[in-house]
C-alpha cells in the first residue's frame, strides 16, 4: 500500500505515548480517533471528529503525514498528496 508521496524522508517521529487529542482535553471536547503527526509529534483528532485537529494541524503547519496510532494501526496517510503514503515499520 503506498501512493505517489514524495514526503515520506521527511517523518522524523513515528511513535508517541500520548493518547488524547491535546485540543480537544483543553476544550473538554471528545474526538474518535488519534493521529500522529510525523513531523513534529503533534496527536490530533481525526476527520470524523467534532473538530478535525490533525487536519487542522495540517493547514496551519504545513506538515504533510500523520499515521493512525489506533491499536494495531500502522498506515500513514499525507494531506498534500491525499495519499495513503505506506506503513510505520514495527
Ligand atoms: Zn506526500
Ligand atoms: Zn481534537
Ligand atoms: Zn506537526
Amino acid at each position: 500500500m503506498s501512493g505517489n508521496c514524495t514526503h515520506l524522508y521527511q517523518a522524523r517521529v513515528l511513535q508517541t505515548d500520548k493518547t488524547y487529542c491535546e485540543d480537544c482535553m483543553k476544550r473538554g471536547d471528545s474526538w474518535v480517533h488519534l493521529r500522529l503527526c510525523l513531523t513534529c509529534g503533534y496527536v490530533g483528532c481525526c476527520d470524523s471528529s467534532p473538530n478535525r485537529h490533525a487536519s487542522g494541524h495540517y493547514l496551519a503547519t504545513g506538515h504533510p503525514l500523520v499515521r493512525s496510532i489506533e491499536p494495531g494501526e500502522n498506515w500513514i496517510w499525507c494531506y498534500r498528496d491525499e495519499v495513503m503514503a505506506g506503513v510505520v515499520q514495527a
